[in-house]
């Protein structure tokens, strides 16, 4: 039903301009409790719903999962080898905000059995950090680097935007160089995008003068696409570059819809069972601690997902992949040819420069990964 672990931490230490995750600026007093309520969660699920193969990823993300201590993170993989047992090569990835991290503290994840560093650098640029709300800089960034490298990880991702406040393509161009000079073996590359509700909504309404325009920012992803092929990275998924063998694995189970548990405010999870089940949880923390505190998981509205629903999930996560989607393991699992039921919509793709059909899989062209939407509406 499920064989990868999300576990979300919903403090940050102060609310970055742009941010729309569920996230919230921390109250240190309640970061024990936090640590305790995951453990309790963990334990409700795994009485609730059937543990039937060990745990193949975990992942901590947020919020900043670094302001966990060593220690509460240990605690909580410990707790879940315990419930759910892990797989020898278990990937056990920290999403962690430079400036937050120390040496004692990225040794202390490196020896809790944490595999793997996911660093959110976002830039290089100090003023674009500022405009951003980040609490770091450029040399914490590099700092933290190093100190995890020191520490023993040999596994270590850097987060960036692009398509910032008053960016030029100039200083895009240095901030992936300084990335690729760090020499991570993983890079998420993504465009900003103003959510409604954040405050840069106020400050930068849609057309604002100050945000570089549609052409400058698709330029700004293609010119990521280009330095970072060029420099060895394989461009596996829309957002996501890896050295060979270096791709998430946590991530690519949500591609493939590999059943995931989500734990935390906010998480998300998708059993498969049947066509599948997708809920989430209570995202206001008081909401999720005290059902939690009341030995109720805080599932909100699950989703039994329909047939149909399975098959346009399969497409459209499928593709986000540079692999593409196996045209035979698709009619194993729908009983019908992908190639036939979409023939015509692929045709027209295909002659748009959208999509690629090879006689065993179908695939995004690197022009139809920046205009993904207009694929995956076709599919729906
Ligand atoms: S650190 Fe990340 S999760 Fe936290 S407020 Fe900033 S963008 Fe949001």
């Amino acid at each position: 039903m499920f064989s990868r672990l999300y576990l979300h931490i919903p403090w940050c230490l102060s609310k970055c301009g742009y941010c729309a995750f569920n996230s919230q600026p921390l109250e240190p007093e309640k970061l024990e409790q936090t640590c305790d309520l995951l453990l309790r969660e963990m334990e409700i699920a795994a009485k609730t719903y059937p543990v039937n193969q060990p745990l193949r990823s975990l992942y901590f993300g947020g919020g900043t999962p670094s302001l966990l201590d060593p220690e509460q993170i240990s605690r909580l993989i410990s707790r879940s080898q315990e419930l759910f047992s892990h797989t020898s090569s278990i990937e056990i990835t920290l999403e962690a905000n430079p400036g937050t991290v120390n040496r004692d503290s990225l040794t202390g994840y490196y020896q809790s059995g944490v595999t793997r560093l996911s660093l959110g650098a976002q830039s290089f640029n100090d003023q674009m950090l500022q405009t951003l709300g980040r609490r770091h800089t450029a040399a914490d960034t590099r700092s933290a680097f190093q100190l995890a490298q020191q520490a023993g990880f040999t596994s270590i991702g850097l987060d960036l935007i692009c398509g910032l406040p008053e960016q030029t393509m100039a200083a895009w161009q240095q901030d992936l160089g300084e990335a690729v000079a760090l020499q991570p073996d993983h890079l998420s590359v993504y465009g900003l995008t103003i959510e409604e509700e954040t405050p840069f909504a106020g400050r930068y309404p849609i057309g604002s003068s100050m945000l570089p325009d549609h052409d400058l920012s698709a330029n700004m992803l293609e010119e990521a696409d280009s330095i970072l092929t060029a420099a060895g990275y394989e461009h596996y998924e829309i957002a996501n570059f890896a050295r060979p063998g270096c791709r998430s694995q946590h991530n690519c189970g949500y591609w493939q819809r590999d059943g995931y548990l989500g734990i935390g405010p906010g998480a998300h999870s998708f059993l498969r069972q049947g066509w599948g089940i997708r809920w989430g949880n209570q995202s206001a923390f008081d909401l999720w601690s005290t059902s939690i505190q009341n030995n109720r998981l805080a599932a909100v509205e699950p989703q039994t997902l329909t047939r149909d629903d399975a098959l346009s999930e399969h497409i459209f996560l499928g593709l986000r992949m540079a692999d593409g989607i196996s045209l035979d393991d698709f009619a194993e699992e729908f009983g019908e040819r992908l190639e036939l039921r979409f023939a015509e919509a692929i045709r027209q793709l295909q002659q748009a420069g959208l999509l690629t059909c090879s006689p065993d899989r179908l695939s995004l062209t690197k022009r139809g990964m920046l205009l993904s939407n207009q694929v995956f509406v076709r599919f729906i």
